[in-house]
C-alpha cells in the first residue's frame, strides 16, 4: 500500500467519488468474481492460487485477500492493480464518476516512479497516435495500406486497434515527439529511439514497418510491434538482417511474457464465451476480432509463460490453443503442455488444415467455419500424446524405447489416476507394448524424478498476533455485530493491552456518527497512511467470525479486559508497595495493602462471574 498521505486533495472530493463507484464494477475487469453470501470471491490477481482466497464486499465497499493479505478500499485496489499513486487512482476513479479532481492547494507531486510511469505512458500514446496517422494518411504508407487491404483488414479494425506504419526514416518519430516536447532520451527511455553506438545521438527504433500498439489490460499503449512488409525496402534490402517482427524493449511499463496481444478487448469477450483462444499472430488475432470472434489474444512473439497462465486464470479456466500444422505449430503445442498441467487452467487445441494460419483460414472458410471449428477443440494431453506416438513409424524397438522415453515424463505429471491410467493403456496399445511394462517403467521414473513437490508460493505475511478478546472485540464492532454506544463506560482505550489496538478503538468510536454506526470507509481513510492497520481493518471487517453468539461474547472479552486491567492494577499497586516498604514508609503500605485487598476481591469475583 502507498504511504503517501490522501490529505492533499479535498476529503469532500474522495467522499463523492466512494459514493459514485461500486468496489465490485472496478473490481470485476481484474478477474472472474463468483457470488457467495453477501460478498463476491474470485482468485486473488495478486498472487498464484488455486482456490479464492480474495474476498470482496459491496456492502462496506472494501476487498481482501486472505491469502496475501491484500487489503483495503476501491483507492487501494486500483493503487495496487495498476500501480498507481493515489493521486492517480482518484483521478482513475473520478474520471469514471463524472468528478474533477482538483488538488486542495498546491499541485499533487507523484512519486517519482508513476510520474514516470505516466510520462512513459504518454508517449507511447503520442508515438501511436503519430503512427496511426501516417498509417491512414501519409503518401509513403501507400503499400501498407494495399497490404492491409489484400489481407482483408478493414479500416474499422485499423482503427479499433490503431494499427500504424513507421516511415523508412532515421528520425522520422524522434522529430515529430521533439515537436511536442520530448527529448530524445525520454524517447529512448520508452524504446522507441536507441542511441548511435558512438553517443552522438539517437535514432528510431521502428523503421518502415507496420506498426501494432500492444496495450495493457486498461487499453494504455505501453509498447509496440512491428512488422516488415514483404517486398518493403527492409525486407531485401540493406535491412535484411533485421527479424521479421521486432517488438519494444522491456521498460517499466513492459516485461516480455507477461502481455497478451489485444487482451483489453477480448477480455469480455472472454467472459461471456467462457474460454480465451490464443493465436500466434497480430494479424491472427485482428482478423478474428474482425469476424466477430472477440475472445481472441496473440502471445507476443513469445512461447507462453506461467506469468500469461496466471493472468490469463483471472478471467477464465478454459483456453484454446489454435495451431499451424506445421512441424513448429505441432512443437509449439507440445513444450504447452507441462506448462499447462501444472498452471490450473485447463488447455484445448485446435488444429488448423495444411497450409492455413487463422488469418487465411478466416478469409477463405468465412467467420462461421472459424467457430464451427473452435467448438471442436481436443484436450491438450490427447494432442500432444497422438503427436508423440504418431511421429514415428513405430517399428523397431529403438523407435518405441524413444518414444516412451519422451512420453513417460508427461503421464507422469497427470495428476488423476483414472486418467493416467487411461492414458497409460492408450500409449501401451498404440506402441505394441504390455501396458503392465509401460507401468513399471512409469513408476520407475517417477521415483528418479521424484523431487520435493513443488508448492504454490507462500506470500502468507507471518499474522501479528493479538490477544483474543481484544480483536474479538474490534471485529465484532467492525462487523456491526456491536454498536459502538453499546461499549460506552464498558471498556476504554486504555484496557486494551496491544499498542496497535487502543488508538484504533478511540479512531472507530470517533468515526462513529453519533456512535450509532462504525464507518468503514471513514477508517480506511483516516488510516491510510498506516497500512498495517489499514489491513487489518479490511481483514477483520471480512473474515468470518468464529463466535455466533454475539452478545455473550461482548460480555466475555469485555469480562476479560476488565480482569486484565485489574491485574495490571495489582501488579502496579504490589510494585509501590514494594517501593515504600525499602522507604519504610510503613503508612502508605498499610494503606496500599488495604486497595490490594480490595482488588483481590474484585478479581475473584470475575474469576466466579464466568
Ligand atoms: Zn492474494
Amino acid at each position: 500500500m502507498n504511504d503517501m498521505p490522501r490529505g492533499s486533495i479535498p476529503s469532500e472530493t474522495v467522499r463523492r467519488i466512494q459514493e459514485c463507484i461500486d468496489i465490485v464494477d472496478v473490481v470485476s475487469p481484474y478477474l472472474m468474481l463468483r457470488k457467495q453470501g453477501q460478498n463476491y470471491v474470485g482468485l486473488c490477481p495478486f498472487h498464484q492460487e488455486k482456490t479464492p482466497s480474495f474476498v470482496v464486499s459491496p456492502s462496506k465497499q472494501l476487498f481482501h485477500c486472505f491469502g496475501c493479505g491484500a487489503g483495503g478500499d476501491v483507492f487501494g485496489f486500483l493503487m495496487k492493480a495498476d500501480a498507481l499513486s493515489f493521486p492517480e487512482a482518484l483521478r482513475v476513479l473520478g474520471e469514471k464518476a463524472g468528478i474533477a479532481v482538483v488538488p486542495a492547494s498546491s499541485p499533487v507531486q507523484d512519486p517519482e516512479e508513476s510520474s514516470s510511469k505516466e510520462s512513459l505512458l504518454k508517449i507511447h500514446q503520442e508515438a501511436a497516435v503519430y503512427y496511426h496517422d501516417l498509417l491512414l494518411n501519409h503518401p509513403g504508407a501507400r503499400l501498407t495500406r494495399e497490404y492491409l487491404q489484400k489481407r482483408g483488414v478493414q479500416e474499422d479494425a485499423i482503427k479499433n486497434f490503431m494499427l500504424g506504419y513507421a516511415l523508412p526514416l532515421w528520425d522520422g518519430l524522434l522529430k515529430y515527439l521533439q515537436g511536442r516536447g520530448w527529448a530524445p532520451d525520454e524517447a529512448e527511455k520508452a524504446g522507441l529511439a536507441i542511441l548511435r553506438q558512438d553517443g552522438t545521438g539517437h535514432y528510431d527504433r521502428f523503421r518502415d514497418r507496420l506498426i501494432f500498439p500492444i496495450r495493457n489490460l486498461q487499453g494504455k499503449v505501453i509498447a509496440f510491434g512491428g512488422r516488415v512488409l514483404p517486398n518493403s525496402q527492409s525486407d531485401k534490402g540493406s535491412d535484411a538482417t533485421l527479424p521479421k517482427y521486432m517488438n519494444s524493449p522491456e521498460t517499466s511499463l513492459y516485461t516480455k511474457g507477461q502481455h497478451l496481444y489485444a487482451l483489453d478487448k477480448a477480455r469480455g469477450a472472454v467472459s461471456q464465451a467462457g474460454s480465451l483462444v490464443i493465436v500466434e499472430g497480430y494479424l491472427d488475432a485482428l482478423a478474428a476480432h474482425q469476424a466477430g470472434v472477440q475472445n481472441v489474444v496473440a502471445t507476443l512473439g513469445t512461447a507462453l509463460t506461467q506469468e500469461h497462465l496466471h493472468l490469463i486464470g483471472r478471467f477464465t479456466r478454459k483456453v484454446i490453443l489454435v495451431f499451424d500444422p506445421d512441424l513448429a505449430g505441432v512443437r509449439a503445442a507440445l513444450r504447452t503442455v507441462e506448462l499447462f498441467m501444472s498452471g490450473g487452467v485447463h488447455a484445448q487445441v485446435v488444429m488448423l488444415p495444411e497450409g492455413e494460419d487463422p488469418d487465411s483460414f478466416i478469409k477463405n472458410h468465412g467467420s462461421v467455419a472459424f467457430k464451427e471449428l473452435l467448438s471442436k477443440p481436443i484436450g491438450l494431453l490427447d494432442f500432444a500424446l497422438q503427436q508423440m506416438v504418431a511421429k514415428a513409424s513405430k517399428k523397431t524397438i529403438e523407435e518405441k524405447l524413444r518414444i516412451i522415453e519422451e512420453v513417460l515424463p508427461v503421464l507422469a505429471k497427470i495428476q488423476n489416476h483414472v486418467e493416467r491410467s487411461h492414458y497409460l493403456k492408450w500409449v501401451a496399445d498404440e506402441l505394441g507394448v504390455h501396458e503392465r511394462d509401460l507401468g513399471q517403467e512409469l513408476v520407475h521414473h517417477v521415483r528418479k524424478s521424484k523431487k520435493v513437490p513443488k508448492q504454490e508460493p507462500s506470500f502468507i505475511p507471518k499474522t501479528p498476533q493479538f490477544p483474543v478478546e481484544e480483536q474479538m472485540l474490534i471485529q465484532l464492532l467492525l462487523q456491526g455485530k456491536v454498536k459502538p454506544n453499546a461499549l460506552q463506560g464498558r471498556v476504554q482505550p486504555g484496557d486494551f493491552t496491544d499498542p496497535r489496538l487502543g488508538p484504533l478503538f478511540s479512531l472507530i468510536l470517533e468515526t462513529a456518527q453519533g456512535g450509532g454506526e462504525v464507518q468503514i470507509r471513514e477508517l480506511l481513510l483516516a488510516t491510510q497512511h498506516d497500512s498495517e492497520i489499514n489491513l487489518l481493518i479490511s481483514a477483520w471487517s471480512l473474515q468470518e467470525l468464529t463466535c455466533e453468539e454475539y452478545e455473550k461474547t461482548v460480555q466475555d472479552c469485555l469480562q476479560k479486559l476488565y480482569s486484565k486491567r485489574l491485574n495490571r492494577e495489582l501488579q502496579e499497586m504490589e510494585e509501590k508497595i514494594r517501593k515504600a516498604e525499602q522507604e519504610a514508609d510503613r503508612e502508605t503500605v498499610r494503606a496500599l495493602q488495604q486497595g490490594v485487598l480490595s482488588l483481590k476481591r474484585q478479581i475473584l469475583l470475575t474469576q466466579q462471574s464466568y
